[in-house]
């Protein structure tokens, strides 16, 4: 691991704050913070915490000994001098003479001498930063050390290796009880470089940022080339094979068995490098034996689920392995909360994987959205990885089931990743003709509320806009063409797990006569009008009967198509045959849980209805363009996001199908019977 700091790059990073007047040791502390952060064989997604001791001065102006530590929420690899709390330190010290102190009641402790009550909370190893003297201090998961405390005889290792430069520390409970053990063990006297948590990381410590920084990377290389003379252990690896089912095929498979309690994203990956890591014929057993740093149990669940289907050659096979194994999965998730739980006010946390390995295809990962399915698919490809390096050399050994227990359902733990979940939290929305008005409107109302959103256009420019701004997905495609939907379904399936709601929204707008309209012209109506609906709806269907989780289509249909225009024929004709295929998607998948529901709306000004057509549109109802914009019982005129509301209500009408919604200010001659 290359020592990354480097004078020249501080001297011009620095002078990007000093406008802001931050103190200059805090600028170091951001500048090899990030440096720690930027490599993931050091940490991953917010792991690991730094700090800074300095002074610092309160609202009333008054100076005080603080620590700046590492507030939580944020990750190492892009932290601000924001990202740094101040915490008042003497009486932090004062608290360790308590015999004990709740982690809980130890975070409130913490908040009261905040510098900044606005501030993040700071880190929970905030005490073990404010016991160590040294002014800088720096905590990673190195994966190397972990490597090496988590084997059979990873303690006495630890102590060759590090010699006295380090102090060894026995695993214990990180948060309050790891600050005492630190507090006990610790002392300024041992003149010691950094300390080894076992089975969990490493601390270095040192009077400027650069010898703390150095100090990790000296221990880590230490570690390294331990253990790259280690001669190798012959790991016995499973014929590669191709795979009768692909991973969209499977995703929505399994997505059906995870969200029987709530929603989940399923996230999946491979490459050569994964394949080989999770070919080991052993590696159900031995990544049974638990995490290699408490932290992961949070991303990784305390095992993951891992299947073999190499010989699975029919889909009823294939359900037949799944629901065993998930079975199986239950049982040994519910056992061992059993065996673990401390009080019986402890919830059990849904007893699903977070993580799938299916051997010769590679991992499933997931999470109540695609971030977070994507963090822990990170944190488990990495930790799969690392296992197997120990088993190459050694025996992989984790801390006690007890241990892993009581970290993960740790509320501290468990307030990293607990949310306050949205009515639409994992749940998957397609909008097509989403680059439109409406479709965008559309989508970003169900993004609002949570779910993860993609949008489909065939305006390619549009699209592409969309897709540079980068906050919703945004993918080109031609719905009048199946197989192109297809081939955005199975990408769709790979990253999302599948699909729960289907806007179908794309339309086009064509003016004519009924007797001038040409065959061609009429035709291309039906296809863009109807028949993409077809296409939509049909494919999106068969992946949610997939899931067997019920599902939603949504269809924006028209009011023309109960209430024809004049010269509007070709849109109306296909549009009431939309109407048409609304009802029939209702009558026949409503035994699958799903629902299929439209919407009527009527003068929207969009890309579809332009300010040119509305002129049109207008002359032809005799009417001027603002009474033919506010033409209805409530004289308003109806916007984008009012279609978007409709939409959206009628997706969470869970006892709603079959059902048109108008959006049109009232018009007593498009009202619905
Ligand atoms: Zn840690």
């Amino acid at each position: 691991m290359k020592n990354l700091y480097s004078k020249k790059i501080f001297r011009k990073f620095s002078a990007k704050y000093k406008k802001y007047r931050i103190p200059v040791e805090l600028i170091e502390r951001v500048y090899t913070s990030r440096l720690l952060g930027s490599d993931p064989r050091l940490v991953l997604h917010g792991g690991g915490n730094t700090s800074v001791k300095s002074i610092s001065k309160d609202s009333d102006g008054e100076s005080h000994e603080v620590i700046y530590v590492k507030g939580s929420g944020w990750d190492l690899s892009n932290i601000e001098p924001g990202g740094f709390p101040a915490v008042k330190i003497n009486p932090l010290l004062k608290l360790l003479n308590k015999s004990h102190v709740s982690d809980e009641e130890m975070v409130d402790f913490i908040r009261k001498n905040l510098i900044d009550l606005s501030s993040p909370n700071p880190s929970v190893e905030t005490l073990v930063h404010a016991i160590i003297k040294d002014k800088f201090v720096d905590h990673t998961h190195s994966n190397a050390i972990l490597e090496i405390c988590n084997r059979p005889n990873g303690k006495s290792l630890c102590q060759d290796i590090f010699g006295k430069d380090f102090l060894f520390v026995p695993y214990v409970m990180p948060g309050y009880r790891l600050a005492k053990k630190v507090h006990e063990l610790y002392s300024d006297e041992l003149n010691i470089k950094g300390m080894i948590l076992y089975r969990h990381g490493i601390f270095t410590f040192g009077e400027t940022s650069e010898v703390s920084y150095t100090r990790m990377i000296n221990a880590v290389n230490k570690a390294e080339s331990f253990i790259k003379n280690q001669n190798k252990n012959k790991i016995i690896k499973i014929r590669s094979k191709n795979i009768k089912f692909t991973s969209n095929e499977i995703a929505p498979l399994l997505r059906g068995y995870l969200c029987k309690k709530q929603n989940y994203i399923l996230n999946f990956r491979s490459n050569k490098k994964i394949l080989s890591d999770i070919n080991n014929k052993n590696l159900k057993s031995i990544l049974k034996r638990g995490v290699i740093t408490p932290d992961h149990v949070i991303r990784t669940k305390p095992f993951p689920m891992v299947l073999n289907i190499d010989n699975c050659n029919s889909l009823r096979n294939l359900k037949n392995i799944f629901d065993k194994q998930f079975q199986k999965y239950r049982m040994d998730y519910i056992k061992y909360f059993n065996n673990n739980v401390k009080n019986n006010k402890t919830l059990i946390l849904d007893p699903i994987p977070q993580i799938v390995v299916i051997q010769n295809l590679g991992i499933f990962s997931i999470g109540k959205s695609l971030n977070e399915a994507k963090i822990n698919g990170d944190v488990s490809e990495m930790s799969i990885r690392t296992i197997g390096k120990i088993e190459e050399r050694s025996h992989f050994q984790s801390i006690k089931k007890q241990d892993i227990f009581d970290v993960e359902y740790w509320s501290l733990e468990q307030a990293k990743i607990k949310k306050s979940p949205n009515q639409m939290t994992g749940k998957v929305v397609l909008v097509t003709g989403g680059a439109g008005t409406i479709g965008l409107a559309t989508a970003k109302k169900f993004q609002q509320n949570g779910a993860e959103v993609i949008i489909i256009d065939k305006d390619r420019k549009k699209i592409e806009n969309l897709a540079s701004k980068n906050s919703i997905e945004s993918l080109y495609c031609d719905i009048t063409n199946r197989n192109f939907f297809k081939k955005v379904l199975e990408k769709i399936c790979v990253t999302y797990g599948g699909i729960d709601i289907l806007v179908s929204n794309a339309g086009a707008a064509i003016q004519s006569e009924m007797i001038n309209i040409s065959d061609q012209k009429l035709l291309e109506s039906f296809n863009i009008n109807f028949f993409s609906h077809q296409i939509a709806a049909s494919e999106s269907v068969k992946i949610m009967q997939s899931q067997k989780n019920g599902g939603c289509l949504l269809f924006n249909i028209s009011k023309q198509s109960v209430n024809p225009g004049m010269n509007f024929g070709s849109y109306g004709t296909s549009k009431a045959a939309l109407l048409a295929l609304c009802k029939q998607y209702a009558l026949e998948y409503g035994k699958f849980k799903i629902r299929s529901n439209g919407v009527n709306a009527d003068r929207i000004e969009s890309g579809l209805l332009t300010n040119e057509m509305i002129k049109k549109r207008a002359k032809s109802r005799n009417t001027s363009t603002e009474k033919y914009l506010k033409g209805n019982l409530l004289n308003l005129q109806v916007f984008a996001e009012d279609v978007a509301e409709a939409f959206y209500n009628l997706a969470n009408s869970e006892k709603t199908s079959a059902a048109i919604l108008t959006v049109d200010g009232g018009n007593i001659e498009a009202s619905m019977r």
